[in-house]
């Protein structure tokens, strides 16, 4: 593990996940009332790492592709902001941040990384991100899902969230998940394969959205800059009836969408890039993997076009009725 993020191996804590890592990092670093600055779209888990720690929170708005401008975190700094939060990837767009310059910025105040979406996609070396702490996790590069990892530099050790054992140096007590650990470790050492297969990956998302773009009406979001991230949208089509087309023909898309209260919550990374809840709740993703085969591409190409009518037509019928 600690190979994989160019890292030293008493550097790292293992956790239940990235959702617990970052809780563990915010608690380490932010105490109720101060203030943090985070990109408007991070990942849930960290904002609600923010607000168990009662943080006063700024979100440093991303333009209409879902791109950061560094000189906007850093006019978000107030003289005591004790955190800043930027995650490398996004993992619904795929964007990449400048987590580096941003880190170098907005220094002395400590940067705290969620490289969940990054690791395995793209290189990663965490002291190269000049961050204070980072976290990934194990189901994003083939492990057992319930795993993941906080680093921090030597000599900084993080101040345990879970209390009541000498496990992981004091840093997180409990028995170890060692099952899923290992199979981390394992992942980890095949990261250097999983890297090398990601330029056929981006081949064939570049051909999934060539593929996509010649129904009308197929609108993409971002600017993915990791090989196997596709966001779209289609013009009068709600994700979820896209979604669950595609489910039936055994072929898995997300929506970005959260069900709550009995409703469908557009994805508020897509509302962070400007788009209104109505047209935000059309959000569909495709995520590639090394595993996904020219032949997957070729059968979501041939299913797309007949799914896509089907459901503009039960939208129209719909519209029609009421
Ligand atoms: N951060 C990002 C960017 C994610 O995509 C995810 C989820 O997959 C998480 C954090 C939470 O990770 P976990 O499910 O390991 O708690």
């Amino acid at each position: 593990m600690a190979a994989a993020l160019g890292a030293a191996p008493g550097e790292i804590v293992f956790t239940s996940g990235a959702t617990e890592a970052l809780h563990q990092a915010v608690a380490d670093r932010v105490r109720p009332g101060q203030h943090v600055v985070a990109s408007a779209v991070e990942h849930p888990a960290l904002f609600g790492a923010l607000e168990r720690c009662s943080a006063r929170v700024t979100r440093v708005p991303v333009d209409a592709a879902g791109r950061l401008r560094v000189e906007d975190v850093v006019a978000a700094l107030e003289p005591a902001t004790a955190l800043v939060a930027l995650m490398a990837a996004q993992n619904e767009l795929g964007n990449l941040y400048p987590v580096r310059a941003v880190a170098d910025a907005v220094a002395p105040v400590p940067l705290l990384c969620d490289a969940v979406q990054a690791f395995g996609k793209v290189p990663l070396d965490v002291r190269a991100l000049g961050c204070a702490a980072a976290v990934v996790s194990g189901h994003k590069i083939g492990a057992p899902p319930g795993v993941g990892a906080l680093w921090s530099p030597a000599g900084r050790a993080p101040r345990a969230l879970l209390a009541g054992g000498p496990q992981e140096r004091g840093q997180r007590a409990g028995t170890e998940n060692v099952p899923a650990i290992v199979g981390f470790g394992v992942a980890a050492e095949h990261l250097p394969r999983r890297l090398e297969a990601m330029v056929a990956v981006a081949a064939r998302r570049e051909r999934l959205r060539a593929g996509l773009a010649a129904t009308e009406g197929v609108r993409f979001h971002g600017a993915p800059d990791l090989p196997n991230t596709l966001a779209f949208r289609v013009d009068g089509v709600a994700g979820e009836a896209l979604l669950q087309a595609f489910d039936l023909e055994g072929v898995c898309l997300s929506s970005g969408s959260a069900c709550s209260a009995g409703g469908l919550d557009p994805s508020p990374v897509l509302l962070a890039l400007g788009l209104d809840a109505a047209t935000a709740r059309g959000g569909l993703r495709a995520s590639l993997g090394p595993e996904t085969s020219d032949a997957d591409v070729d059968r979501v190409l041939a299913l797309f076009p007949r799914l896509v009518a089907r459901a503009r037509a039960a939208a129209e019928g719909a519209r029609a009725c009421a």
